[in-house]
């Protein structure tokens, strides 16, 4: 077993930012990643008709958001304006017929990443190198030695650290992976009780050969209390020339099976958008809650961001060895891409002083 300087648990954004900032300091770490794929919460799908992007997690970001913008302008990664032109729907009651309003034109256009949110993700990847990043090594428990942590994968295979930056949602590393010693008791009721923003998500999107919604003065955006989609947009990619509605689905449908919530929302997209919806060419759905690599069920009621950025998530633990990131640690915007990228960052600073 050879002893690393550094280990960062997550190839997810905060993990990839982290990694890639300490490569440009000339230290070479290595992440150890759960899942088969890159990006954790950022996960880009192809429609099956037209190779649309569509985005099963992260999304959308705003001027607000400097640290990712920095990101995606350091990488050359471009971006995009969400598409809000005409008329936007509320369906407030199931039986009534959906009302028009106009989207207001003061609001500040929230921004699309070019290609796909996977684009950034992939020119991290590209800069780390995949030989620095080991797919398939879910970590289950951190030991404490005399020099650095043992870190345990499932399968067994062991990994040796000095520093071991975590960046797995803060309830997810405390329900998952063992600590020897344990970690303070305060410390892992506080993460226990934090969000995991997003995690309950289902999200679906239609492709479409046409956008017949902008054809008929229509947005693409629409807002519903009927469901089962409570949040549509136009979902079309960047050239104009791949089209899709893209949206949330209500917590309760992922009980539903795949082809039962692709009925339901076909049903809701013609009536909110017209006959032409039902023509689709593929359609997808993801239920987050599903994926044990980000999500873990609450014991009882969490408001959305509880305990996102808390100030204990900064105390190093374990003497020093070991420091939480990821979103949910970030001291501005916690659970966005934004929150993502500050935490990689400050992580990187933090061992760089060490
Ligand atoms: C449906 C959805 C929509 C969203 N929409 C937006 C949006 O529009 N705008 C926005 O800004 N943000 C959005 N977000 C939030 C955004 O995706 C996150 O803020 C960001 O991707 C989090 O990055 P992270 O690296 O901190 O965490 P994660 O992406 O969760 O990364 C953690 C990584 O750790 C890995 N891991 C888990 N367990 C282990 C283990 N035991 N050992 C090793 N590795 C492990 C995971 O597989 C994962 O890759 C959305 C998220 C979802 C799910």
């Amino acid at each position: 077993m050879i002893m690393q300087q550094v280990i960062i648990l997550g190839a997810g954004l905060s993990g990839l930012t982290t990694a890639y900032e300490l490569k440009k300091m000339g230290i070479r770490p290595v992440v150890l990643e759960a899942r088969g794929r890159y990006g954790g919460r950022i996960w880009t799908l192809e429609g099956e008709g037209r190779a649309t992007p569509l985005e099963m997690g992260a999304t959308w970001f705003g001027e607000k958001h400097q640290h990712l913008m920095g990101m995606l302008l350091e990488l050359g990664v471009g971006y995009f304006d969400q598409y809000s032109q005409g008329k936007a729907l509320l369906e407030s009651m199931s039986f009534a017929p959906p009302q028009h309003f106009d989207l207001s034109a003061s609001e500040e256009p929230y921004h699309r990443v070019l290609g796909g949110s996977r684009s950034l993700i992939e020119a991290l990847v590209s800069r780390i190198g995949k030989e620095n990043i080991r797919l398939n090594t879910p970590i289950q428990e951190v030991r404490e030695q005399k020099e650095g942590l043992k870190l345990t994968a499932v399968d067994g295979s062991e990994y040796q650290a000095r520093l071991v930056v975590s960046t797995l949602p803060p309830r997810l590393l405390v329900k998952t992976v063992r600590f020897s010693p344990a970690l303070p008791k305060k410390l892992v009721k506080l993460m226990g009780q934090t969000h995991t923003w997003m995690s309950e998500s289902v999200k679906f999107a239609v492709e479409y050969e046409r956008p017949f919604w902008r054809e008929h003065g229509f947005a693409g955006t629409a807002f519903s209390q009927a469901g089962p989609a409570t949040e549509i947009y136009d979902h079309t990619n960047f050239d104009g020339t791949a089209f899709a509605l893209k949206g949330f689905l209500s917590p309760g449908t992922a009980q539903l099976k795949e082809d039962d919530r692709r009925e339901m929302v076909l049903r809701q997209l013609v009536k909110l958008f017209g006959l032409e919806a039902a023509n689709f060419l593929s359609y997808i759905d993801w239920v987050w809650a599903n994926e044990v690599y980000t999500h873990q069920p609450y014991d009882s009621y969490i408001l959305p961001h509880q305990n996102s950025g808390h100030p204990d998530f900064a105390l190093p633990l374990m003497n020093g060895k070991l420091f939480l990131s990821g979103t949910e640690t970030s001291p501005e915007f916690g659970g966005y891409m934004d929150g993502a990228v500050l935490s990689g960052l400050l992580a990187a600073d933090r061992v760089a002083l060490l």
